[in-house]
């Protein structure tokens, strides 16, 4: 839907030159807002946006969140931090502060000047869940002290912010949890699942599977998630969340590797790898209130969505550097 001349909105993008943030630029600047993206590029890339640099109704500031900013807007998608374990693993702290401190300088932000708030939360605050699908009642399992509770922990700590702020100030504010989403733009070393897979299939290296892949996770496809964001940022403001938003498709990493050899055509064999510490067994996610509120469900499936992300990886690869001899 674009916007009218009063329907326009200046809306900050926090995380905007990632991979799901650039898409949700993409789309908002096609409905005609006015769009900040503020990134520190700690994961992202200014090519992800390179497309919207020109355009007269985008702006791209270079910020860390964990600093305060001034900006006046209507509406804030909090996206940025790190989403894949090796990069949120990578700088631990910065990934708690990124979190926390981000949250509290953009719910600060958003109360200065009375804007309505999103957080990208994450179906990682289920941690290993005993409790399968898992619907947004679910407190989650999650371990405080391990290597992935950067990121669980802070997202966690981000989600109670975010209510104490809507409790305590009566701030405006949303909470989606995204469950696991690929597309095009996802970082080739990123070290994320379907990446891993479908750069190693067309390289013809050996998809490297963690375990015995019998772990299952739930992949949706980056345009449905976005449009589960934009439904969620415009629904009634009684309804804060937290919603689940992904695919219900549950596969094991297993069915996902022969998925992308068969769509790839490669000859690439598979190779087990040791199961990282507290790796989540089963994923799913329970949509059902989405569906309710949002009338949002997914709409592509694995295979097509796949096919588009091998796509762009197939024109976006750069060739595998030879080892130098020493
Ligand atoms: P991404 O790493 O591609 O994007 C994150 C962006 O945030 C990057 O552009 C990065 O440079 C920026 N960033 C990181 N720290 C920052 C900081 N301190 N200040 C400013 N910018 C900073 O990841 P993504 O997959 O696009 O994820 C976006 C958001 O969605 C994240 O908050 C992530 O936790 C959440 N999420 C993603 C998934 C997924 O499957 N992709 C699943 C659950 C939740
Ligand atoms: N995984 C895998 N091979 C890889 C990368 C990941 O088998 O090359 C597994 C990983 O152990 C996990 C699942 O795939 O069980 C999803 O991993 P990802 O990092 O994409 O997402 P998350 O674990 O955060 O859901």
């Amino acid at each position: 839907m674009k916007a009218g001349r009063d329907s326009r909105m200046r809306v900050l993008v926090t995380g905007g030159a990632g991979f799901l943030g650039s898409f949700l630029c993409e789309r908002l600047i096609e409905q005609g807002h006015d769009v900040i993206c503020v990134d520190n590029f700690y994961t992202g890339d200014k090519r992800n946006i390179a497309g919207l640099l020109g355009k007269p109704n985008f702006e791209l500031i270079r910020h860390d969140v964990t600093f305060p900013l001034y900006v006046e807007v209507d509406r804030i998608f909090n996206l940025a931090c790190p989403a894949s374990p090796i990069h949120y693993q990578r700088d631990p702290v910065q990934t708690t502060k990124t979190s926390v401190h981000g949250a509290i300088n953009m719910l600060g932000l958003a109360k200065r000047v009375k804007a309505r708030i999103l957080q990208a939360s994450t179906s990682e605050v289920y941690g290993d869940p005993e409790v399968h699908p898992q619907p947004e009642s679910y407190w989650g399992r999650v371990n405080p002290v391990g290597p992935r509770s950067c990121y669980d922990e802070g997202k966690r700590c981000a989600e109670t912010l975010f209510f104490d702020y809507h409790r305590q100030h009566g701030l405006d504010i949303k909470v989606v949890r995204i469950f696991n989403t690929y597309g095009p733009r996802m970082h080739p070393n990123d070290g994320r699942v379907v990446s891993n897979f479908i750069v190693q299939a067309l390289r013809g290296e050996p998809l490297t599977i963690y375990g015995d892949g019998s772990q299952t996770r739930s992949f949706c496809y980056v345009d449905d998630l976005i449009e589960g964001m934009l439904r969620m940022m415009e629904s009634p403001a009684e309804f804060v969340g937290p919603v689940n938003l992904g695919n219900p498709g549950e596969f094991t990493m297993l069915q996902l590797a022969e998925m992308v050899i068969c769509l790839t055509g490669s000859s690439s064999r598979i190779e087990f790898h040791p199961l990282p510490q507290d790796d989540p067994r089963q994923r799913r996610p329970d949509i059902a209130l989405a569906g309710e509120v949002l009338g949002w469900g997914p709409e592509t499936q694995l295979g097509s969505g796949l096919a588009k992300t091998i796509e762009f990886f197939e024109e976006t690869l750069p060739p595998k550097r030879a080892k130098l001899s020493r």
